[in-house]
C-alpha cells in the first residue's frame, strides 16, 4: 500500500517475522529507534563501527524529505560490566575511569566517521532506579527469583523464549551447564542483578547491593525513553542471541500488547582479512588507529558497497579500492560542476537525472540496498559530464549531492574547496612565471625557480602539504633539488 505521498513505503528485513516488511510507524510520521550501543570497557574496533554506520545511514534516510519522518534515536552505553571492573582493578583505577577513557576515544572515532549523535545516549548506571523497578515487576509476576549471588530471570516462565532467534529451549539445554560461581535454578536463566563482591561498585536494591545485568539495562532504558512498543530495535547480528532474546523475555511479559518492537533490524558482522576480529587472534586494530591510516569516508563507502545484512570482509585492498572509487566520484562531480564536459559518443544514451534519482530511491526503499543505490550513482557519474544543458547538469549534481548526504559522504564534496584553492594557486603561479619569463627573457630561470620555492613555502605555511609536494616534485623533474634548513630553502642542480 502506498504512503500518503503516493510512494511505496520503505521496506526492511524484520528478524522477528523473517520477512522484508514495510515500515509502518506506530505514531504517525514519528519513528522511534533503539540501537544497542557499545560496552566501552576496551577499545572499540571497526566491527562495532559497521553496525553504527548502518543505523546512521538508515536514520539519515528516514529523516530525508523522501520519507520525512521525525525520529527519536536512542543508543545506550553499557557503562558497567565485569571487564571494566577487572581492568580498573588491574590498573588501580575506577571502572568509570576505564569507561570514560575508551568511550571518549570511540566518540572521537564516530565523529571522524560522520556518525550523527543519538537523541538520547543513556548510561546504564544513570537508570538504576528504572532497572530495579522493572526487576521488581518481574519478580512480582513470577519471572524472576533471588539467590545468594543475585537475581535471575526464569526462562522457563516465558514460553516464547527463543522465538526471535529461532532457537529451541530443549536444544539450548543440551550441553548447557551452570558455572561454579553462579547460583541459579536452570542453566538458561540469566542475571538481572549481580550482588557486589567486596570492593566492587554497588547500587542499592531491595534484594541486596550490586549492579544490573547487561540485558535488563536495554529493556529498562527503551521502556523509559521510547515507551513500548516502539518501531525499530537494532543492533549487530551477534546480539540476536542471547541479548535481544533476553530483552524480549524481560519486556514483553510486562506489556499489555507485545511485541516490544515492531521491527528487529540486525546488521551483518565484519571479518578482518577473512577472520572474525578478536583480540585473541591478534587481528584487532583499535578503531582510532585504523582511522589514522584510512580515509573515514572511504570506509563509509566501503561498508555501503556491501548489503548491510551480509557478513563482510575487510582488507587493506578493499579499503584502497573504496578510496579510489570515492576520489573518482568526487573528481567527476567537480568536473561537471566546472562545466568541464565530455563529448557524447554516438550511440551512447544519456539518461535523465530524474530516472537516476528514482532508481536510487527504489533501491534504498528495498531493504536499504545501498550497494544497488551506489551502482546507480556510478552510472549517473558516467553521464554527469555529458549533460550539455546547464540546468540538466545542475539537476544531476543535486541528485549526487543528495545521495552523498543520505550516505553521510557529503564532507568529501566540501573537501573540494581545498582542491579548487590548489588549482587557483597553481594558475596564479603560472601567470607570475609567465610574467617573469616575459620580462627577463631566457636569463630568468633563476628568478622563476625562486618564485616556485616561494610558492612552495607559502603552501607549507598554509598546511597545503600535497601542493607543496607537487611543487617540489615539479622542480625535481627538472633536476632541481631543494634543501630546507632553518635559514630557508636553497637549491642545487643535480649532476651539475
Ligand atoms: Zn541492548
Amino acid at each position: 500500500m502506498p504512503n500518503s505521498n503516493g510512494k511505496m513505503p520503505l521496506r526492511l528485513y524484520n528478524t522477528r517475522t523473517h520477512r522484508v516488511e514495510p515500515l509502518r510507524p506506530l505514531q504517525p510520521d514519528h519513528v522511534r529507534i533503539y540501537v544497542c550501543g557499545l560496552t566501552p570497557s576496551a577499545e572499540g574496533h571497526l566491527g562495532h563501527a559497521r553496525s553504527f554506520l548502518f543505523f546512521d545511514v538508515l536514520r539519515r534516510y528516514l529523516t530525508h524529505p523522501r520519507n520525512g519522518y521525525r525520529l527519536t534515536y536512542v543508543k545506550n552505553v553499557t557503562d558497567i560490566d565485569d571487564r571494566s571492573i577487572a581492568t580498573a582493578r588491574a590498573e588501580g583505577t575506577t571502572y568509570d575511569a576505564v569507561i570514560a577513557r575508551h568511550y571518549a576515544s570511540f566518540r572521537a572515532s564516530m565523529s571522524k566517521l560522520g556518525v550523527l549523535e543519538p537523541d538520547h545516549e543513556p548510561y546504564a548506571t544513570a537508570y538504576v532506579p528504572q532497572i530495579v523497578e522493572m526487576i521488581g515487576e518481574l519478580m512480582e509476576r513470577g519471572y524472576a527469583y533471588a539467590t545468594r549471588d543475585g537475581v535471575y530471570y526464569r526462562v522457563a516462565a516465558f514460553p516464547r523464549y527463543g522465538a526471535l532467534s529461532g532457537k529451541n529451549v530443549d536444544e539450548l539445554l543440551v550441553g548447557a551447564r551452570i558455572a561454579e560461581n553462579e547460583h541459579k535454578d536452570d542453566p538458561l536463566d540469566f542475571a538481572l542483578w549481580k550482588f557486589a563482591k567486596p570492593g566492587e561498585p554497588r547500587w542499592d536494591s531491595p534484594w541486596g547491593a550490586g549492579r544490573p545485568g547487561w540485558h535488563i539495562e536495554c529493556s529498562a532504558m527503551s521502556r523509559t525513553l521510547l515507551g513500548v512498543p516502539f518501531d525499530i530495535h537494532g543492533g549487530g547480528y551477534d546480539l540476536i542471541f542471547p541479548h535481544h532474546e533476553n530483552e524480549i523475555a524481560q519486556s514483553e511479559p510486562l506489556m499489555a500488547a507485545p511485541p516490544m518492537a515492531e521491527m528487529w533490524v540486525h546488521g551483518g558482522l565484519l571479518n578482518f582479512d577473512g577472520r572474525k576480529m578478536s583480540k585473541s587472534l591478534g587481528n584487532f586494530e583499535p578503531l582510532s588507529e585504523l582511522l589514522e591510516r584510512h580515509d573515514p569516508l572511504a570506509i563509509r563507502l566501503l561498508f555501503l558497497q556491501t548489503g548491510y545484512r551480509k557478513p563482510m570482509n575487510f582488507t587493506e585492498e578493499s579499503v584502497a579500492g573504496a578510496t579510489a572509487a570515492l576520489e573518482k566520484l568526487v573528481a567527476t562531480y567537480l568536473r561537471a560542476a566546472r562545466g568541464d564536459l565530455e563529448p557524447v559518443v554516438a550511440g551512447r544514451t544519456v539518461r535523465d537525472p530524474s530516472t537516476y534519482r528514482d532508481a536510487i530511491f527504489e533501491r534504498l526503499d528495498d531493504d536499504m540496498n545501498t550497494a544497488g543505490a551506489l551502482g546507480v550513482l556510478f552510472d549517473l557519474a558516467g553521464d554527469l559530464t555529458r549533460y550539455a544543458q546547464p540546468a540538466v547538469r545542475e539537476e544531476g549534481l543535486v541528485v549526487m549531492r543528495d545521495l552523498f548526504a543520505v550516505f553521510g559522504l557529503e564532507p568529501a564534496l566540501e573537501r573540494t574547496a581545498d582542491v579548487q584553492f590548489d588549482e587557483m594557486f597553481v594558475d596564479r603561479l603560472r601567470e607570475r612565471l609567465a610574467d617573469v619569463l616575459h620580462l627577463n627573457g631566457a636569463g630568468s630561470a633563476e628568478a622563476a625557480i625562486e618564485l616556485v620555492i616561494e610558492a612552495r613555502n607559502d603552501a607549507r605555511k598554509s598546511k597545503q602539504f600535497a601542493l607543496s609536494d607537487r611543487l617540489r616534485d615539479a622542480l625535481a623533474a627538472e633536476r632541481i633539488r631543494l634543501h630546507d634548513s632553518k635559514e630557508g630553502t636553497t637549491w642545487t642542480l643535480d649532476g651539475a
